[in-house]
This record gives C-alpha cells, sequence and structure tokens, in this order.
C-alpha cells in the first residue's frame, strides 16, 4: 500500500457503500432554484444535494460556489450535473425550471413551451427515482403540477404543487405588521389559484382563534372601513412589484418551499395551503390542481382539510376550474 497521508493518518475498518437517505434534488439552477438550495442547506434537512440544469458553467459556478461553504453546513454531500443520474435515489425533487415570457407571448404558448422541458425533466426524474415526492414551483405551478402528475403516472399524494403557500405566508405577513404581532400568531388561509385569481378565507382569519370576522363583520368586503381586503390584493400584487424593483422574486419563494420540504423530510404531518388535485372535492369535477389546506408528510399529500367556504369563495374556485382546464385540454403532451 502507498504511503499516502491518508492511509497514514486513517485506517479503515468498514467498506461502506454511501447511499443517501435523505437526498433532495433542485431542477433549474436559476434564483428560485437557488433560494431553494440555500434553504434547504441551511436548514439541515437532506444529507444531498443534487443540482439539475442546462447550462454546464452555470451548474458548475453554482455547484462550486455551494461547496466551498460547506463548513458552514451539515450536508456532507452537494453534486451537480446535466445527466439525471446524479439525482438517483431521491426523496424530493424540486423542479423551478422554466422558459422566460417572451415579449408579446400568449400564456398557452408560454404553457406549452414549458410541458416541452417538463417532459425532457419528469420522465428523466422518475427513471432514477421511481418513489420520490414531486415538488412543483414553476409557473404556471397549477397547470405545471398537473402537467407533471400526467408525465409522471405518480399518485396524487406524490405530486404537489408550491401553490399558495408562499401566497398565505404573505397575508400572514401583512395581517402581522397591521396587528403587531409575529405572522407565526397571525392566522389566514388564501386558497385557490396561486397569484391574481386566490381565494382569501375571511371567516377564518384569526389570531388566538379570536376570528377577526366576528369582531369586525365587515373584514374583507368593500364596505369595511379598515379596508383588510388591500391585504390581499398586496398578496396577489407585489410580487410584480418585487420583479420591477430586482427583476424576479426569490427569496421568499425559497424559504416557503424549504418549508414545504422539511413537513416531508421530517413527516412533520403539518397543514399548508399547496395545490392538489381536488377533483371530487368542492363540486369540482375535472383533474384540476389547486390550493386547499393538505397534511404533509413522508409520502406527499395525505390528507385534506374540509373548509366552510362561502359561496362566493366556491364559485371562485369554479371559475379557476374553468379557466385551467380551458388551458390544460389544449396542450399537448
Ligand atoms: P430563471 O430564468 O432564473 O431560472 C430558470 C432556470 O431553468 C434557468 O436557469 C434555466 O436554464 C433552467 N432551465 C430551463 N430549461 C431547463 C431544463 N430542461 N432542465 C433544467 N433546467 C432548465 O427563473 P426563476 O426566477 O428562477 O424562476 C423559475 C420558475 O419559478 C419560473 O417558472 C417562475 O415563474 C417560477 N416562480 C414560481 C413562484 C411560485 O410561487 N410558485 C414564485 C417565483 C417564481
Amino acid at each position: 500500500m502507498a504511503f499516502t497521508v491518508k492511509n497514514q493518518l486513517i485506517l479503515n475498518v468498514l467498506k461502506e457503500e454511501q447511499v443517501p437517505q435523505n437526498k433532495i434534488t433542485v431542477v433549474g439552477v436559476g434564483a428560485v432554484g437557488m433560494a431553494c438550495a440555500i434553504t434547504i442547506l441551511t436548514k439541515d434537512l437532506a444529507d444531498k444535494l443534487a443540482l439539475v440544469g442546462v447550462i454546464e458553467d452555470k451548474l458548475k459556478g453554482e455547484m462550486m460556489d455551494l461547496q466551498h461553504g460547506s463548513l458552514f453546513l451539515k450536508m456532507p454531500k452537494i453534486v451537480s450535473g446535466k445527466d439525471y443520474s446524479v439525482t438517483a435515489n431521491l426523496k424530493l425533487v424540486i423542479v423551478t425550471a422554466g422558459a422566460p415570457q417572451q415579449e408579446g407571448e400568449s400564456h398557452l404558448n408560454l404553457v406549452q413551451r414549458n410541458v416541452n422541458i417538463f417532459k425532457f425533466i419528469v420522465p428523466n426524474i422518475v427513471k432514477y427515482s421511481p418513489n420520490c415526492k414531486l415538488l412543483i414551483v414553476s409557473n404556471p405551478v397549477y397547470i405545471l403540477t398537473y402537467v407533471a402528475w400526467k408525465l409522471s403516472d405518480f399518485p396524487k399524494n406524490r405530486v404537489i404543487g408550491s401553490g399558495c403557500n408562499l401566497d398565505s405566508a404573505h397575508f400572514h405577513y401583512l395581517m402581522g405588521e397591521r396587528l403587531g404581532a409575529h405572522s407565526l400568531s397571525c392566522y389566514g388561509w388564501v386558497l385557490g389559484e396561486h397569484g391574481d385569481s386566490s381565494v382569501p378565507v375571511w371567516s377564518g382569519v384569526n389570531v388566538a382563534g379570536m376570528s377577526l370576522k366576528n369582531l369586525h363583520p365587515s373584514l374583507g368586503t368593500d364596505a369595511d372601513s379598515e379596508n383588510w381586503k388591500d391585504d390581499h390584493k398586496q398578496v396577489t400584487e407585489s410580487a410584480y412589484e418585487v420583479i420591477k424593483l430586482k427583476s424576479y422574486t426569490s427569496w421568499a419563494i425559497g424559504l416557503s418551499v424549504a418549508d414545504l420540504a422539511e413537513s416531508i423530510m421530517k413527516t412533520l404531518r403539518r397543514v399548508h395551503p399547496i395545490s392538489t388535485m381536488i377533483k371530487g372535492v368542492y363540486g369540482i369535477s375535472e383533474d384540476v390542481f389547486l390550493s386547499v389546506p393538505c397534511l404533509l408528510g413522508q409520502n406527499g399529500i395525505s390528507d385534506l382539510v374540509k373548509v366552510n367556504l362561502n359561496l362566493e369563495e366556491e364559485s371562485h374556485l369554479k371559475k379557476s376550474t374553468d379557466t385551467l382546464w380551458g388551458i390544460q385540454k389544449e396542450l399537448q403532451f
């Protein structure tokens, strides 16, 4: 045996194959993918992180930049590659890959281009990790979660859309700012479609179980002198403002995705407003993914919480269903 520093210093007593037990892959290493990656690393959620992308230099650069910070992380291995073999044996994949919208491009055209990207990504993930959970972040998140479900042929519990987790977190934050309390103590659910068409459930808004709607019956209506409805408006509009100011959004979505990853990797069974296939619930008869409160754990989504929606909220969900299904039925797989 050669006299290397390593074999003078270290006596090997067991030949072990290092198979990761808690591996996460992030597909797409843009602003959102890297915000997800760094949050997952700092929260110690995995024993191996694999980054997958298409631009070789960017991919290698991001991997090396993270590896150089290894001393400050409790993550033994960070790898990357264009080849999906680097993703083998993963527990959770977070898909943030997407094509940017081109000037004048129709929504349907952008969706179809992202479907074409997913047609490459999803079968490759499934090939190397047939038992993983798919967490979709790329927009339009509802349609692409449906696309991932179709392409993967996975049971619906293992295909999850980041959905309204961020919208609801943003709502908690605004509520906290109004009340001078931390977001964690302010409860308010934003459900349905992520973004412009989301539905705030005013009847459930509370602090310490005290319903704000009971204290202030006009809450969330046009007649409300305190204009709480504006908080929901801000939830739907301020992503556009952030994009105008810094060209993209990244930190809040990264934090919210890592929060979902934590529930899955640690089997927490916390309830999150995330998109799931809701055919058969709230009178919906199409294969659409919308956000409702879901229990999230090791198998993905195991249960839904049945929220009492009023007629207006239910008709809002129905309208979203019609819009989504109108697009989905035109897609070419
Ligand atoms: P970005 O353009 O910075 O990154 C997208 C990345 O995807 C690029 O690095 C690109 O090279 C990569 N990519 C393209 N095709 C690929 C493929 N076949 N395989 C692997 N990677 C591929 O965009 P971003 O700002 O990081 O946003 C990513 C996605 O997240 C967008 O669709 C955006 O709309 C979405 N997003 C969602 C939410 C949400 O709440 N769900 C919030 C913010 C952004």
